[in-house]
């Protein structure tokens, strides 16, 4: 059969009912499975059959929706976890130990800055930060023989610089290591990152999938195209013998579809435990059900305030990647030309403490430590996400002290325009 659309993907995906089965997925609430001998089990626990055990480390209601999210982004295998920050955590550290390096773009979330530069820094992995907007020459300067892998954001969160995948994933593969991009922005229904040469996508999926700020999670899925045993001795945790494991080697096993998924699953999950629980992917596939629907609303409206706001007198400025005229517009209309998604920055004149009037007089959009969901909401991300970062680290991330956070829901834009509107008018 043809591939099918993305839209129907998000409705039908990774799962099927047979004959007499439950139309929706079953939440799997069990934290262990009943198996008739210790053989059997043991096989399990060596690799060597396919199966559950204890939901510590896979649990079939979490790998149902993890194979729809596989499916939307193209990939062979995925994962789910109980956050983005685990799914970042674990594409890094299931490639990178102490000792290594990673090459990554300065502009992301402020929480996966202090993931990389203060906690993974202290399991001794060192990261080099390159602007989005780094040249070739600069990108290549940052590699060194220890550089294990690189990682940006398709859109970044707040700042809305827009990935330039290809050349990422250029820079990437000449140095051997594969470029893992953070795709929780766009969705795979505005921009699938393999399709462009990225090989690890990760999400958090508490942003636009669930998109109901019902349940954290996250999800790594894994594109099967890094030829991980091309460059073995950079990858000895994939291509030589896990002895936790009676000497597996996961690229020989589970070849290149299945080596980075199953490691992270049997190590990492295995050791930290950072699951998604069966409930919480039970109302993520909820919310994939909608994701093709609700991006175009969150697009649309994006695209309506942004405009609304660039003419207003008391706005200094906007930056939204679908705007004419925006440093990003350009990269959006290659990589993602249904839109990006529906979060807007901007600045108020009168800078942090006007910022910080106008948020207050809003009414629809609520202020809130939450992105990218169905009901529309702001932050101040200078006092808030990364408040902890000094003035010239929130320069590089691309985070002004007056930038607003503007999340556009899936409300009348008309509604949205008006509340911001009659907030601005109270400072
Ligand atoms: C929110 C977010 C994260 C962290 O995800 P959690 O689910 O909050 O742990 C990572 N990356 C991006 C781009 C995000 O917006």
């Amino acid at each position: 059969m043809k591939k099918q659309a993305i839209d129907t993907q998000c409705v039908q995906g990774g799962y099927t009912a047979g004959n007499g089965e439950p139309r929706q997925i079953p939440i799997i609430q069990s934290t262990t499975f009943r198996y008739e001998t210790s053989s059997d089990m043991g096989k399990l626990f060596d690799l060597e059959a396919n199966g559950y055990f204890y939901s510590r480390l896979q649990n079939p209601t979490c790998d149902t929706v993890a194979k729809k999210i596989a499916e939307l982004e193209g990939g062979t295998a995925a994962m789910l976890t109980s956050s983005g920050q685990s799914a970042n955590f674990f594409s890094i550290f299931n490639i990178a130990g102490n000792g290594d390096h990673v090459v990554a773009c300065s502009q992301i979330y402020g929480g996966t800055f202090n993931l990389f530069n203060v906690t993974l820094r202290r399991m001794g992995i060192t990261f080099t930060f390159v602007s989005p907007d780094a040249s070739e020459e600069e990108l290549n300067a940052a590699f060194r023989p220890n550089t294990k892998a690189v990682f940006g954001e398709t859109v970044s969160n707040p700042s809305l610089a827009v990935l330039d995948i290809e050349r990422f994933a250029k820079a990437a593969h000449t140095h051997g290591v594969p470029l893992i991009v953070d795709n929780t922005f766009a969705t795979p229904v505005n921009c699938r990152p393999f399709e462009f040469g990225a090989d690890i996508v990760t999400h958090s999926t508490t942003k636009y999938m669930d998109g109901h700020a019902s349940a954290v999670g996250g999800a790594i899925v894994d594109s099967g195209k890094f030829d991980w045993a091309a460059h073995a001795d950079k990858f000895p945790g994939l291509c030589t013998p896990d002895e936790s494991y009676h000497g597996i080697t996961y690229v020989e096993r589970f070849g290149l579809e299945g080596a980075f998924i199953t490691k992270a699953t049997a190590q990492l999950m295995r050791d930290f435990g950072a699951i998604q629980s069966p409930q919480s992917a039970f109302l993520l596939n909820l919310g994939l059900e909608s994701l093709h629907l609700r991006m175009r609303a969150h697009c649309e409206n994006g695209l309506a305030v942004a405009k609304y706001l660039q003419s207003h007198p008391k706005i200094a400025w906007v930056r939204y990647p679908d705007l004419p005229g925006d440093p990003y517009y350009a990269l959006a209309q290659k990589y993602l030309p249904h839109g990006s998604c529906g979060v807007v920055s901007f600045g108020v004149k009168g800078g942090r403490k006007a910022a910080e009037d106008f948020m207050g007089h809003l009414k629809i959009a609520a202020i809130e430590t939450h992105v990218a969901d169905a009901r529309t909401c702001c932050l101040h991300p200078a006092s808030s996400t990364h408040r902890q970062l000094t003035d010239a680290e929130l320069s590089a991330a691309g985070v002004s002290p007056d930038l607003v956070r503007f999340s556009c829901g899936i409300e009348a834009k008309e509604d949205l325009i008006a509340d911001i509107e009659q907030a601005l008018a109270a400072i």
